[in-house]
């Protein structure tokens, strides 16, 4: 019998919702380009519901209790006195998410000597120390695809919101103005703009798809080129590298993994090759923009807006300066968390563990390392032991 150990966000802040604004979230069952979407034997929950979080369990305290597994959910993970670090010293299974990251480390990997599989609820393992993990022939597995068009639609919001001024704009409202004019003299049309994306992998060629018929003009630079046929279909111009894309571009999304290319990428440097009055979406990680960097370029006028919900580290401290510079549309890390991604995630989640504890195979698209290796979709988003740690590993300070 297994110990599995789940960490998650905490509940909200007025307890776990008796009730929730809609009755059901619309059932999908293949994603764009044919996957479908998780397909556990059964599952104990109502689609629709908060499973993301501790008292959600993710719907799997009763599958796993009655094969006999012990299942212990905490989101206290920081520090050596955490319910995580003491719980994980016999832990088989860790269960994180990105959200609320349990940064599972090579140090913890070390006091965890019977730790076999790490599933991320979510995509993004990189608050797992993959080397450290594939040293110790650990299976780390990812819910693949299971948010990316939540996140896409996020970066739709944030982009109009930004452009549109969107969030002061309800600020006088609520504050009982009527102001036209502070709202409107920083609204712009997002039509006829130039609109960019660093990557266009699931999340980046959503974006694009959807904002196809706000008739922008739209770019990207990833490491390989989309087929031809969705080029044309998309009427996206491609640029070899982000630092050529950025000066055409009047607003940037950033949709690339973190690892050592994309680390920091957006700073000074990369920032001044923009045109004055930009915006930057960042919903991929917040160590792919230097924190600093962005805070000069907004209070300079550099930039018009930023926004995004990746922070670096997570939860951010009350004082990170991205809490507080102008002209920002931050949230919390909750693009990938929507009640309808959490249905899927909760529901990959448990076809991960069936496949488990039932000795079948995990679907290739869902491992990112297996038996001492990266393997499938980890073998083509990350990298590890060439350039130096990129996980978002346990912070040392506040970038
Ligand atoms: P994919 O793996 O589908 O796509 C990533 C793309 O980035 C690939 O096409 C990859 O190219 C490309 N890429 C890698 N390095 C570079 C680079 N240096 N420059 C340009 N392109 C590059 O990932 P997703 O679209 O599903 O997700 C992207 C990222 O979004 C994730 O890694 C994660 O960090 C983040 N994310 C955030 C969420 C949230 O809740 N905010 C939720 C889910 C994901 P290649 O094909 O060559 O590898």
């Amino acid at each position: 019998m297994s110990k599995v150990l789940c960490v998650l966000y905490d509940d909200p802040v007025d307890g776990y919702p008796p009730a929730y604004a809609r009755d059901a979230v619309p059932s999908i069952e293949r994603y764009p380009g044919g996957q479908t979407t998780p397909t556990p034997e059964r599952i104990d929950f109502q689609p629709g519901e908060l499973l993301g979080s501790v008292s959600g369990e993710l719907g799997l305290r009763r599958f796993l209790e009655e094969r006999g597994h012990t299942f212990v959910v905490t989101s206290d993970k920081e520090g050596p006195d955490s319910v995580f670090d003491r719980e994980l010293a016999d832990a088989d299974v860790v269960i994180s998410q990105p959200f609320w990251p349990a940064y599972l480390t090579a140090e913890r990997i070390a006091k965890a000597p019977r730790l076999k599989l790490a599933i991320t609820a979510g995509i993004g393992s990189d608050h797992v120390d993959l080397e450290a993990a594939i040293q110790r022939g650990i299976t780390v597995a990812e819910v693949t695809y299971s948010n990316s068009i939540s996140v896409s639609e996020h970066v739709v919001m944030m982009i109009l919101a930004l452009v549109r001024n969107y969030i002061p704009s309800y600020g006088w409202v609520v504050k009982g103005g009527w102001n036209i004019a502070d709202c409107v003299s920083r609204s712009y049309d997002l039509e006829g703009m130039q609109v960019g994306t660093v990557a266009a992998g699931r999340i980046g060629s959503a974006v694009l798809r959807r904002l196809k018929p706000f008739e922008v003009g739209l770019h990207y630079t990833d490491r390989h080129r989309l087929p031809e046929e969705v080029e044309r279909e998309l009427g996206v111009t491609y640029h070899p590298d982000a630092a050529s894309m950025v000066p055409v571009c009047d607003v940037v999304t950033i949709n690339a993994p973190l690892h050592p290319e994309t680390e920091h990428m957006f700073d000074d440097a990369l920032i001044g090759k923009m045109k004055r009055g930009a915006y930057i979406v960042n919903t991929a990680r917040g160590k792919i923009c230097d924190r600093d960097a962005i805070v000069r370029a907004l209070e300079s006028g550099q930039l018009a807006g930023y926004a995004g919900d990746v922070w670096y580290p997570q939860p951010a401290p009350p004082d990170h300066a991205w809490r507080t510079m102008p002209n920002h549309g931050m949230t919390p890390h909750v693009s990938g968390s929507s009640l309808s991604a959490q249905a899927r995630y909760a529901a990959g989640t448990r076809e991960i563990l069936e496949c488990w504890f039932g000795e079948r195979p995990i679907r290739e698209e869902y491992l990112i390392a297996d038996a001492g290796r990266l393997a499938g979709a980890g073998a083509h988003a990350y990298s590890v032991g060439r350039d130096g740690d990129t996980s978002e590993a346990p912070p040392s300070d506040h970038a």
